[in-house]
This record gives C-alpha cells, structure tokens and sequence, in this order.
C-alpha cells in the first residue's frame, strides 16, 4: 500500500486532467514544490475542485507515488483561505510572489522557511491598502537573504560606503551603486530621482508604507531592478508575468 503523506501546502496552480480529474502543483512545507493528481475531482455530486483555490493554504492527505514521482492527493481541508475580491494589484503581486517560489530552486532542507515567508507575506499582503508593491519589496529582501543573496543595502556594493540613495545599479551584476561609483563602473542603469528616494528607504519600506506616492515609472524601475539582480545572480531569465499589472 502506498506511503500516506499529511502536509500543510499552498496551492499554485489546478488544471483538468481528463474528463473528472485535476491536475495540481503545490508548494508544500515539507515536500516543496511537487505535483498531484486529484482523481474524479470534477465528478458531482461533490465536485471537489470548486473548493480548491489556487493560493490558498490546506492540508493535504496525499499517497506518495512510488514510480513517476506523481503523488495523488486523496482528502484536503481549508487552512487558510484568501478573499476572491481582492483588489486587483493585491492580488497581483500575491501571485508574483507565488510565481517567484515556484520558480527558483529551494534547498530541500530550508524548504520550511521558505514557506513561512510566502505564507507571512500573503497574509499580509491581503490587507494592505497602500502601496502594496512595497509590502512585496519587502518579501524579496527578505526572500534574497534566504537564497543568500542579501543585496546588502544600504551599503554600495562597489565602495562598501554607507548610500543616502542608491543611484543606479550595475550591468551584469544588478549590485546597487552610490552616485560616486555609479560612473565608474563599464555600464550601469540609473535611477530616475524618485525611483532613487524611494529605494533609500527600501530596507525599512515597512515603516513608510503609508507616507510614500511611488510612480508608476519608479515602480517600474524597482521591480526591474530585483528581477535583474535575482537572474544576474542565479544566471537565470525569470520573468514574472503577474508583475505585467505594472506594464499595462
Ligand atoms: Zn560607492
């Protein structure tokens, strides 16, 4: 008889799997990031997948596959359970950060810390009223320290000296530069003056979430930036297409 498996995961993504079953992928505390198959899901008279809501966290009862690393999901119950009428960019940058774990690869060991911070981070993000790309901001430092790629502001990564601001960051790295080393280095991008005001307070945005009006362009400007310094680091090429909200 196969291995019962009982863990606590977020759900990323469902799909139909022939006529009465779902595919799914889940992001679990103890797993990581696996797939299932939730056989005659779609049957009635239970219809079990129309309570199966991506983001959302549940405990699963899963039995473990033993040849195609497939595992099907036999019971769940609500854990956690986010509103379906949350504003839109809430929502959007929920999904980022789900869209970004599910695409970089997690140590298995530190997978229970990681799903700590996405967990954390969607709770909170439910309720944020203002600048919420701030609250998401605050998730990547937070995710980038784990990964081991701690930015290191607010410190200029070429000259070590402590920034007012950063001015810009360096092409091929992504490392944030001060407006002395900024012209030093071969090729750089450069922060608009306000994507730079709001990248000083960066490391402690929590604290000034209310006090801030970020522009279109600076938020532009800042997700650009974690996403080059996170695929310049892993030599990557994620894009994430729930931050799209922000190119519209
Ligand atoms: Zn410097």
């Amino acid at each position: 008889m196969a291995e019962k498996i009982r863990t606590n995961c977020i759900l990323i993504r469902k799909q139909p799997y022939g006529e009465s079953s779902l595919v799914i992928q889940a992001f679990s505390e103890s797993l990581g990031m696996f797939s299932a198959i939730a056989k005659c899901f779609c049957r009635p008279p239970q219809n079990k997948a129309v309570l199966l809501n991506v983001m959302n966290e549940y405990e699963f009862i899963l039995s473990a596959s033993c040849s195609n690393g497939m595992h099907t999901l036999t019971e769940f119950s609500a854990i956690t359970e986010f509103p379906t009428d949350l504003p839109v960019e809430n929502w959007a940058l929920m999904q980022a950060g789900i869209e970004l774990i599910s695409k970089i690869l997690i140590p298995a060991h530190e997978t229970p810390q990681f799903y700590d911070l996405l967990l954390k981070y969607l709770k909170y993000q439910r309720g944020i009223e203002k600048n919420p790309v701030a609250i998401f901001w605050r998730f990547l430092l937070h995710l980038y320290k784990l990964l081991g790629i701690d930015i290191g502001l607010p410190n200029c990564s070429l000259c070590h000296g402590l920034m007012k601001q950063p001015a810009g960051f360096e092409t091929g790295t992504g490392r944030p530069l001060c407006a002395d080393c900024l012209p030093k280095v071969g090729s750089a991008f450069s922060f608009s003056p306000e994507a730079a005001e709001v990248m000083s307070v960066l490391p402690m945005i929590g604290n000034y979430i209310n006090d801030l009006e970020i522009d279109a362009e600076s938020i532009r400007q800042i997700n650009h930036f974690f996403l080059y310094y996170l695929n310049s680091q892993f030599h990557n090429n994620i894009d994430l297409k729930s931050l799209h909200y922000y190119k519209r």
